[in-house]
């Protein structure tokens, strides 16, 4: 029964290892390697069931003046705290992770363009509200958004989330503090 134990142990400890490798430090969302394993499932998953999926990018609007300004530690919060609202803000079956730096991915699953509209209209306003962790005397933080839909927009499931990013670029180019939703590819 010691074995056994032990075996089980082991197994607990290997499961919790497993989990951690696809978990971010500082904003406990999945990582990159598991935000685009998932982005592969869910786009098969849309497929097959013929619906709809929203992929966002969303990257803080002069996130180097953050730094800068307030210092490497706040920025740090920052990030967390994004990543706090994206949480709050999902609905269930939605799924958010980290892509780097001050970068993350939304995958919106059953989601059309319009529903998409609509989650981002209402994702900006939140942030006006957000408490930032006790209320720290920071400038008002933006974000930039770009959004593309598989498979309204692109039928190859590879050219999605480069979309998404020509959005997101087209979103800075225009002013920042928005959404742009993705040129259709045809
Ligand atoms: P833009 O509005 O065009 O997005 O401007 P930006 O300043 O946000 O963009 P840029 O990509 O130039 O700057 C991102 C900065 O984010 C640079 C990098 O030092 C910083 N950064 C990346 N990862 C982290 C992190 O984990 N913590 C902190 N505090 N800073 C980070
Ligand atoms: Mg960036
Ligand atoms: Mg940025």
């Amino acid at each position: 029964i010691g074995m056994m134990q032990n075996i089980t142990d082991r197994k607990l400890l290997e499961l919790h290892l497993e989990h951690l490798a696809h978990l971010d430090d500082l904003t406990q969302l999945p990582n990159r390697r598991a935000g685009m394993n998932q982005l592969s499932q869910m786009l098969l998953q849309a497929e097959n069931q013929q619906q709809p999926l929203c992929v966002g990018v969303i990257d803080i609007d002069h996130f180097k003046h953050i730094n800068d300004q307030y210092g490497h530690p706040m920025g740090d919060e920052v990030i967390a705290g994004i990543a706090q609202l994206l949480r709050q803000h999902l609905r269930k079956s939605d799924f958010a992770f980290r892509m780097g730096g001050e970068e993350f991915v939304l995958l919106l699953p059953n989601t059309c363009i319009d529903e998409a509209r609509q989650f981002e209209q209402a994702l900006h306003a939140r942030i006006h509200d957000f408490d930032w962790l006790g209320g720290y005397n920071l400038p008002q933080v933006t974000f930039s958004i770009g959004i593309a839909c598989f498979p309204d927009d692109t039928q190859n499931k590879d050219q999605v989330l480069k979309l998404a990013d020509n959005a997101l670029y087209q979103a800075k180019e225009n002013g920042r503090n928005r959404t742009c939703f993705a040129l259709r590819e045809d």
